[in-house]
């Protein structure tokens, strides 16, 4: 072989698919049917579920614009837990249907490793040139929480259950976390939040975090800064903090990032240096495992977790592994979304921006009472390089952040001032108008600007 790809999730079909424009002689591995497990299922299944929390949330809410009836929506939290899972369990139908013409590139089983090149998987042994490794990541679950399994849900068992515990606790408020936790009590669920940092849904700028935590945390509470240690009682869990303060949760739903997957492989029968944290040592410019002919992509590499990413590091490191490309990679660029019923989006790596002397920061915001943005504060900000008015990264609370960021982490990769986004036909009147009310402001005058590329130009771009 050329080259095996170990797992068949997000990154490893599109690396199959890469592989195969320049040979023929390529595997995949997986431990399973495809998407029947992995991060790709259960990214699926949370959507679906998010998805569904939303149109319910929405329906409730008529009664404000004058629409009667909603307000005695109902829901089935089983059958909408069930429809999640047939979602995700239909999606994976459709790949694999979609992917049948690759199938002579497939093999089902568990892969080890005996050598660098040499694989043990479903009963035979595989060489090849090289290898990519895209076994994903799982749930994070830190030690001090390690003894309470049986009370613990993450993304990768919550739809295991048939039905929502009645009190939850929710560790871990980022895009995930906070998405879910808001999800929980709209079902109905009792809802206690907790981060231990000052960060809400991938926010971080202080001051920002506050207003949307004060609007948030109206719902059910959201401690912000805090740890709680739980403790095992006859009837769940309790947890406790600031010494005095505790609630009792049936569950504890933790959304503490994620890890990669690389119990089960043998690896470190490769015996290659560890770094602080037990993870193989790897150069993340050629996502190369020191010293052996072994690329590690996708959600294994890096906290980032998104699928855009998981499909670019796994194409790129097969073209490592084949050697059709060997330009370091462009580090991506840091994107959150958390699609609860206020989406909430960064581009850019916030927490480093706002420690730059360099870089300028302008907001516009929509008050709570807006008719159009449901009763929730819209927040567009923006950061930008000071000297030219280059993007750099934004933070948003909106009706739907997610557009919006898009098309700003468009102009950030591509070096856009905040005068050249203005010039793009942003179709909107509410949050959009947000947007360009923040860009004009973000506009440094004529004169001081490099020459920009006319709007055609910047469609070009973004289009190619
Ligand atoms: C709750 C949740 C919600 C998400 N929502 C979004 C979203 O809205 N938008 C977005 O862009 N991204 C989202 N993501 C992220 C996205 O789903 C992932 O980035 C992407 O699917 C990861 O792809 P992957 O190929 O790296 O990993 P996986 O999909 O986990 O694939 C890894 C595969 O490797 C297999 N495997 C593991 N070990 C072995 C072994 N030893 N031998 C053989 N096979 C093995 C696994 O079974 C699995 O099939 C979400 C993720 C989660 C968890």
């Amino acid at each position: 072989m050329d080259v095996i790809i170990i797992g068949g999730g997000t990154a490893g079909i599109n690396a199959l698919q890469e592989a195969r424009r320049y040979t023929d002689n390529v595997i995949l591995i997986n431990n399973g049917p495809l998407a029947a497990s992995g991060a790709y299922h259960v990214s699926v299944q949370s959507n679906a579920f998010l998805n569904a929390v939303r149109l319910y949330a929405a329906q409730r809410k008529l009664a404000r614009l004058g629409i009667e009836g909603g307000e005695n929506v109902t829901v089935d939290v089983p059958r909408l837990m069930a429809s999640a899972r047939q979602a995700a369990e239909a999606a994976a139908q459709q790949l694999r249907v979609r992917l049948n013409g690759g199938s002579a590139y497939m093999i089902e089983g568990s892969a080890q490793f005996e050598g660098p090149t040499k694989i043990r998987a479903g009963g035979n042994l595989y060489h090849a040139k090289t290898v990519v490794l895209a076994t994903g990541m799982q749930s994070y679950v830190p030690s001090y929480l390690q003894g309470y399994r049986e009370r613990l849900l993450t993304a990768e068992t919550l739809f295991k259950r048939q039905d929502l515990p009645h009190r939850i606790g929710v560790v871990g408020l980022g895009p995930s976390g906070l998405a879910m936790a808001q999800a929980f009590a709209e079902l109905g669920s009792r809802v206690t939040s907790f981060d231990e940092r000052h960060q809400l849904g991938g926010l971080v700028h202080g001051p920002l975090v506050e207003r949307m935590h004060g609007h948030l945390s109206a719902a059910f509470p959201m401690y912000l800064g805090v740890r709680p240690t739980p403790r095992e009682t006859t009837t769940g869990l309790k947890l406790r903090w600031n010494e005095d303060q505790f609630c009792a949760v049936d569950a504890l739903y933790v959304s503490l990032g994620r890890r990669p997957v690389l119990d089960g492989l043998s690896l470190r029968r490769l015996e290659i240096p560890e770094n602080d944290e037990g993870m193989p040592s790897y150069d993340a410019r050629t996502l190369q495992l020191e010293g052996v002919p072994v690329y590690l992509t996708s959600d294994a590499s890096d906290e980032h977790f998104t699928m855009h990413e998981s499909r670019d590091e796994g194409v790129q490191a097969v073209r490592y592994a084949l050697g059709v490309d060997t330009a370091p990679r462009a580090v991506p660029l840091p994107f959150s979304v958390c699609a609860g019923e206020v989406s909430l989006a960064t581009v850019g790596d916030i927490a480093s921006l706002l420690k730059r002397s360099d870089v300028s920061a302008f907001e516009a915001r929509w008050e709570p009472d807006h008719l159009l943005a449901g009763g929730a504060p819209a927040v567009v900000r923006l950061y930008t390089r000071a000297s030219d008015g280059v993007l750099l990264g934004a933070e948003i609370a909106a009706a739907d952040a997610s557009h919006l960021a898009q098309s700003v982490a468009v102009a950030v990769q591509r070096h856009l001032t905040a005068r050249d986004l203005l010039e793009v036909p942003l179709q909107g009147a509410h949050t959009e108008e947000l947007l360009r009310q923040v860009l004009v402001s973000a506009s440094v005058p004529l004169r001081a600007t490099k020459k920009h590329p006319s709007p055609g130009a910047f469609l070009h771009h973004a289009a190619s």
